[in-house]
């Protein structure tokens, strides 16, 4: 993919003389708004969060600029600098309030601040009000001065190119990774993954690259006034995004050159044709938008990728030194222990007063008909959804106050009964997200390939894990192409990742087939042999009976029993409340 950017970078920058003044006015354009696009598809199409209000963040670069400039003489890099500050102390204030609101509102949030910006862009006296700023001086470049478009156009790709190969790293990175599963918050959460701050991150970005295409923007005018900062510009630049495709960072380019292209043949085709002058394209642009909406929600891109022989994206998995790992508790030592557990949804009790403990080296089994509360139970002890009474202790200390991230990052980790998979990642990716936690390198680093060295050990972890659980040929598969109960193996081959000392799996061998239902009895054992605490929820009573070394009974949220697999088997109240029901 990089040598893709290389090539178009050079075509583009020596095809540029050849261009007329018209044509190389629009691909400046063009730059400028594929940067805002591309913070709108890091935004929407990786973090799965609208906004609207881009074109207010593109209208602080150019206005801090434009005045800093014009009423203070200040450098237009210095004035970079103060509009990138400013727009740091915007983005995180109205990313603290607006991205804890969730569906809808986040985009009506968006919208508000969109036009409070707007309006304060067009009513402040010393921003000039509606006739704006004029006499921006041009950008100087180590004593060149960027005085024409031809000359702004190098700076504008250069930028433009950068961020691109800056994202492209960003996200194909362990910081990436976790950025590209928040749509799964609660799975993202239960990796010991802080979904607040990759939300906060993203936005952050997405709010810098529409600051600075604007700064560029005044220098390429040399004049602004509120109007290409308004809310419908917002809306123009999230188009953009949704044409060219939000799931690919080169969708920015596409749509930001489809959408500028069209805009200005309508611009010119329409009002002709019509007899008439006024903004018609918009009306265009909003029918093409709800078609787009119905026909081809991912946009441009997945077309153009169709046609283009595509090379496989995937690194093979080089060796690496091992991840360092937890001091693990001693055999027999108590890991979890949970004291009169009580979860209540509204009137419903879910969970009554549940007590159970597990040492390492042990598997407990929990089992329990159909809607026993046995998974309410693993919500509880991970903190997915904590509880409303009683005391929970894992090695030692007390969690049950705690979330489900900072219960993970001491040492416990899950698999869903209801899959949660990134399903358009690889088998590889979405294990190693289980290692989130055992590195370090942040965004930055991975933006500039400074994190090759730790994501290596990642990956070569999560390989590791894999063909523990017998995926070693479908690491680079898919996720959401394998069969349901391979997928449940890859949850597993996840919590391992992670370097656990309690493994909470909730169903593990639904969907499996006989023999791959031995072969995962196998790996429990052997993690069982090596000290792993394991707490299992299965219907297979087969399968529980000839590996759990204690099982403990659930019944209408309450305990019921608790023994040796012979000793329940026997129990006539369990016979009656369960075993009965099922043999
Ligand atoms: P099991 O895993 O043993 O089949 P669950 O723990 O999933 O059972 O469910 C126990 C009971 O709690 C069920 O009656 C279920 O409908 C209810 N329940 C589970 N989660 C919720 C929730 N988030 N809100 C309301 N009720 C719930
Ligand atoms: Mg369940």
């Amino acid at each position: 993919m990089n040598r893709f950017v290389l090539v178009f970078a050079a075509v583009l920058f020596l095809v540029q003389p050849l261009l007329p003044e018209f044509t190389v006015t629009l691909l400046c354009y063009i730059g400028l708004a594929s940067l805002v696009a591309l913070g709108l598809v890091l935004l929407t199409g990786i973090g799965g969060l609208t906004s609207f209000g881009q074109a207010a963040f593109v209208g602080v670069g150019a206005y801090a600029s434009a005045y800093l400039t014009t009423a203070h003489g200040m450098s237009p890099w210095g004035t970079l600098l103060v509009g990138m500050a400013i727009t740091t102390g915007i983005s995180l204030f109205l990313g603290f309030i607006t991205l804890r609101l969730s569906g809808h509102y986040l985009p009506l949030g968006t919208i508000a601040w969109g036009l409070a910006l707007y309006f304060i862009f067009g009513n402040v006296e010393f921003l000039g009000g509606h006739s704006g700023i004029s006499g921006i001086p041009a950008i100087d470049l180590f004593g060149l001065e960027l005085k024409s478009g031809r000359a702004l156009f190098y700076l504008i790709w250069g930028v433009v190119l950068a961020a691109i190969v800056g994202s492209q790293n960003m996200l194909d990175s362990r910081e990436g990774r976790a950025m590209r599963s928040l749509r799964s918050a609660i799975m993202s959460e239960a990796m010991g993954i802080n979904t607040t701050r990759y939300k906060m991150i993203l936005f952050m970005m997405a709010a810098q690259f529409a600051c600075i295409s604007g700064w560029m923007y005044a220098h390429l005018q040399r004049f602004v006034n509120p109007t290409p900062f308004g809310l419908h510009i917002g809306i123009e630049y999230l188009f953009m995004a949704v044409v060219g495709g939000v799931a690919n960072i080169w969708g920015a380019v596409v749509g930001a050159t489809l959408v500028t292209l069209c805009k200005q043949w309508l611009q010119d085709i329409l009002p002709a044709l019509l007899g008439k002058t006024g903004n018609f394209e918009v009306v265009v642009f909003g029918l093409v938008m709800i078609v787009l909406l119905h026909r081809a929600r991912m946009g441009m891109m997945p077309l153009l990728l169709r046609l283009a022989p595509r090379g496989a994206d995937r690194h093979d998995v080089e060796a690496a030194e091992p991840l360092p790992q937890r001091t693990k508790p001693q055999r027999g030592e108590v890991v979890l222990e949970a004291k009169e557990v009580s979860k209540r949804f509204g009137g419903l009790i879910a969970n009554n007063q549940m007590s159970l403990a597990v040492g390492a080296g042990e598997i407990l089994a929990l089992i329990g008909p159909n809607g026993a509360g046995k998974s309410t139970m693993f919500n509880c002890i991970s903190g997915v959804n904590p509880p409303s009474e009683g005391e929970i202790r894992f090695l030692g200390l007390r969690i049950d106050g705690l979330d489900a991230r900072a219960i993970a990052q001491r040492g416990m980790s899950r698999t869903f009964q209801h899959v949660r998979l990134n399903v358009g990642m690889s088998v590889l990716e979405n294990v190693a997200l289980g290692a989130h936690q055992r590195g370090f390198k942040n965004f930055v680093a991975s933006a500039c390939r400074l994190d090759r060295a730790e994501e290596k050990r990642i990956r070569a972890e999560a390989a590791l894990q894999c063909r523990r659980c017998g995926l070693g040929e479908h690491l680079h598969d898919l996720a959401g192409s394998l069969p349901l109960g391979k997928q449940r193996i890859v949850e597993i081959a996840r919590a391992l990742a992670s370097d656990p000392s309690l493994l909470l799996l909730d169903e593990p061998a639904a969907g499996l087939r006989h023999l791959e239902k031995q072969a995962l009895a196998e790996l429990l054992r052997q993690l069982r042999a090596d000290g792993m605490a394991i707490l299992l929820v299965e219907h297979d009573m087969d399968f529980v009976m000839g590996l759990a070394d204690r099982v403990a009974v659930m019944e209408f949220g309450e305990h019921l029993a608790t023994g040796l697999p012979a000793e329940i088997q026997r129990n006539p109240q369990v016979r009656e409340a369960y075993l009965g029901g099922v043999e």
